[in-house]
């Protein structure tokens, strides 16, 4: 008899957002007009919502406010197909362009708002561009004090636009009553490298995320925390005008392989909401 592996499971992540509201995207869009453009975060969210109940996979919902405020169908479709809601803030203001009163209240509102819509205990957070960490520790504070059980807001990792690169990679306490679990990583050559999802999971190939994850489960023996958002499988969105470079290729690049990926990804790994996983 051969060694017999038990597949860990593994958590999925959704941030429920619309493309317009992306932080790399948003110089190009007034906040005062978000609502007068076409919405397309309800259908890729049926698209997701299909993919999940096709493998029998469940996952946690990030969502903002902003967008439960205007879509209350989608949030009582996530709860009654048995997944995780979870909050994404109100507004999607990054925390390092925040006060602290302003943070706290923005998380407060959010949590309150999807509690009222889903009925819900909402029991997880997730910062705006993995926003928070050495520059604002007191986020941590405000987010124990606003009444979550865990967040989902570091990525240990080296990127331009957030990451910390020497924060635990796995799930610890961060504060009384306070559960960090950062976006999984995997360590090789003294490096923490992407395992977790992002723009890298449709810039490299499909073979180099899934033996990422399968070290993390199979030699660190961890559960790994994988996230991606609704535009990511949306090859017909709108393409923004005059963006720099860079912000086109990490946006748009390999929109259309998002799809098939994360098909091979639900097949490959099993996969539950965040608090089944951690909780
Ligand atoms: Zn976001």
């Amino acid at each position: 008899m051969g060694t017999r592996h038990v597949e860990i499971a593994n958590a999925l992540t959704i941030d429920v957002e619309d493309y317009f509201q992306v932080s790399a995207l948003s110089p190009h869009f007034d906040r005062a007009d978000w609502h007068r453009i076409p919405c397309r975060v309800e259908r890729n969210i049926d698209v997701v919502l299909a993919l999940l109940a096709e493998s029998g996979s469940k996952a946690t919902f990030f969502t903002l406010g902003w967008i439960g405020e205007r879509y209350p169908r989608l949030v009582s479709r996530i709860v009654e197909e048995g997944h995780e809601l979870a909050s994404h803030g109100y507004g999607h203001h990054r925390a390092t362009d925040q006060h602290r009163a302003e943070f706290s209240e923005d998380i407060r509102r959010a949590k309150s708002l999807l509690e009222d819509l889903a009925g819900v205990e909402v029991k997880g957070y997730r910062a705006p561009s993995f926003s928070v960490g050495k520059g604002n520790p007191w986020a941590f504070d405000c987010i124990a004090e606003a009444g979550y059980r865990y967040s989902s807001s570091v990525y240990p990792i080296r990127h331009d636009h957030y990451g910390m690169p020497d924060a635990p990679r796995f799930s610890h306490q961060s504060r009384d009553g306070l559960l960090e679990i950062p976006v999984t990583t995997a360590r090789w050559l003294k490096t923490n490298w992407p395992a977790g999802g992002g723009g890298y999971f449709r810039l490299m190939p499909y073979a180099l995320s899934r033996s990422l994850i399968r070290r993390v489960n199979r030699v660190e023996r961890r559960s790994a925390v994988f996230y991606f958002h609704p535009w990511e499988l949306d090859p017909g969105q709108p393409r923004v005008e005059g963006t720099s470079l860079k912000t086109r290729f990490r946006h748009y690049v390999n929109l259309h392989r998002t799809e098939p990926r994360l098909r091979s990804l639900l097949r490959d790994f099993t996969w539950r909401r965040m608090d089944q996983v951690f909780l």
